[in-house]
């Protein structure tokens, strides 16, 4: 049966919930991402719903910037903060008498305790577990008599270990074992819920159909399976997601391994298409060779059982190679809007010039773009006059060969042959530069190498007639006039 199909008798409700302590890793984001296709493939909604409560952590402006990655990508939340809906609050802090009353339910049962324990003491019962090389279960030293429960006391969970089974939806079924079960801390003494509690409450006072989080959740199942039944509640489905996986393979993706955070990558010049489609697509196909997806594409085609369970490997290449196709595409599908998105990427010294000059630029360039920052390293030419380098004239492969009074006469010549010409277009100058290849005999590589090399002095250009032809007459002229002049002082 299809996902759709089993889902068609229930609304599907999913949520992003990010805890705001910082950037948000590039990893968290693709948890981001699953839940909002399937809620948008199934006419359904997406909670973006902030888990504030651990103040330790808690970074200032991280909320904001987690909307903001959010939005930049397009995974606009349907309800959550800025966007009222019916199971708001949308932030844990605001919704401490919600877990409260859910914690009193489980007093009531007899299934949490105020715990009294002081925490040298339970710090003396850990190390006395390790020294009997035992894992250290709480429970083993659940204490006899407990106070009644007021807030300013931890309250912990009263766990019923035993086996527990469920399916999950990527690594199948499990079975949890009740050595993973303890008397979880559910509310802290400062009277805010953990995750372990807050989760499990507000998936349930929410709606939410799947739960869509890292693996690194997996061993704690047991706890939330028991939690879910002391509570009478139906537990939703878990798509546990696989680890993404350092660019070595070998590892789980860390601080280190060179990934940035979204935020630096839109800075750098990748676009939200490309990388919504990177992460898309780590560790998720949709069984074909298809490199591209737009969010459309993926609204159409995701489906949870074709996640990998192998971890995914974080290739930085791959999202710039995505990147640079996102670029062509776009392009040819809407080249003024694109260009409108290229705004922050421009060299300094092209302020000055017009947006219909910048737009001509853009066009001869941008198929070789990987980032839009890729405009601020390969267009400098354009805008200043660029200081002559004969050493890079020396060099070059092809220009070598060449003596010092072969180059004068070929940049002679070519500065005769242009300054003559009727029209200054790229497919003129194309003729031209031809005409000019017979007229000296020399190699393309070495003529439109040299000229190349001394309108530029840049490793790279696009086209030689294009480049000519954006450049203006006057100032091609005179920047090969600029050579021939060095090489007559020398
Ligand atoms: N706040 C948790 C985190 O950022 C959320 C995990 C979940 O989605 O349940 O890891």
């Amino acid at each position: 049966m299809s996902m759709r199909a089993i889902l068609t008798d229930m609304k599907v409700v999913t949520r992003f919930a990010p805890s705001p302590t910082g950037y948000i890793h590039i990893g968290n984001l693709r948890s981001a991402i699953y839940p909002y296709l399937v809620a948008k493939q199934n006419e359904g909604t997406f909670i973006l719903r902030i888990e504030d409560t651990d103040r330790a952590r808690y970074v200032e402006g991280a909320t904001d910037l987690i909307k903001d990655t959010l939005q930049w990508i397009g995974l606009d939340w349907d309800e959550g903060p800025d966007k009222g809906g019916d199971h708001g609050p949308y932030f844990q802090t605001q919704r401490q008498e919600i877990y409260i009353e859910w914690a009193k339910k489980l007093i009531a049962a007899g299934r949490a305790y105020a715990d009294p324990t002081p925490s040298d003491q339970i710090a003396k019962y850990r190390e006395e577990a390790s020294k009997n090389k035992q894992a250290f279960l709480y429970r083993n030293y659940r204490p006899e008599n407990t106070p009644e429960w007021e807030p300013g006391m931890p309250l912990r969970f009263k766990a019923d270990p035993k086996e527990r089974k469920y399916h999950d939806e990527v690594f199948g079924d499990k079975v949890m074992l009740p050595e993973t079960q303890d008397d979880i801390i559910i509310i802290k003494a400062d009277g805010l819920p953990t995750y372990n509690f807050a989760h499990i409450v507000d998936d349930a006072t929410m709606g939410i159909t799947h739960i869509f989080r890292g693996q690194e959740y997996l061993p704690s199942m047991g706890n939330y399976l028991a939690i879910y039944e002391a509570l009478g509640l139906e537990p939703p489905k878990f798509v546990h997601l696989p680890h993404i996986l350092a660019p070595t393979g070998n590892k789980k993706l860390g601080k280190r391994d060179g990934a940035k955070s979204a935020v630096d990558y839109r800075a750098d010049g990748i676009l939200p298409e490309a990388m919504l489609n990177f992460l898309a697509c780590l560790g998720w196909n949709d069984g074909t060779e298809d490199e591209l997806y737009s969010k459309e594409d993926l609204i159409k085609k995701f489906s949870i059982n074709r996640i990998q369970h192998a971890g995914a490997r974080y290739d930085e290449q791959k999202l710039i190679w995505l990147n640079g196709q996102w670029i062509r595409k776009l392009f040819q599908e809407n080249p003024k809007a694109l260009f409108a998105r290229t705004k922050d990427f421009w060299p300094e010294a092209a302020a000055k010039y017009s947006d219909e000059y910048k737009f001509q630029v853009f066009a001869i360039i941008y198929d070789r773009l990987k980032t839009l920052g890729d405009l601020k390293t390969m267009t400098e030419y354009f805008f200043i006059d660029p200081t002559v380098d004969l050493s890079m004239v020396e060099q070059n492969k092809a220009l070598k060969k060449l003596s010092e009074r072969e180059i004068q006469d070929a940049l002679r010549q070519t500065v005769d042959k242009l300054k003559s010409l009727e029209e200054w277009s790229p497919e003129i100058l194309q003729n031209a530069l031809n005409e000019l290849l017979e007229n000296t005999g020399l190699k393309p590589a070495q003529l439109f190498g040299l000229i190349r090399l001394s309108i530029s002095f840049a490793p790279f250009s696009p086209a030689l007639h294009d480049t000519l032809s954006v450049i203006n007459r006057e100032r091609a002229l005179a920047r090969m006039n600029a050579v021939i002049t060095a090489y007559t002082r020398d």
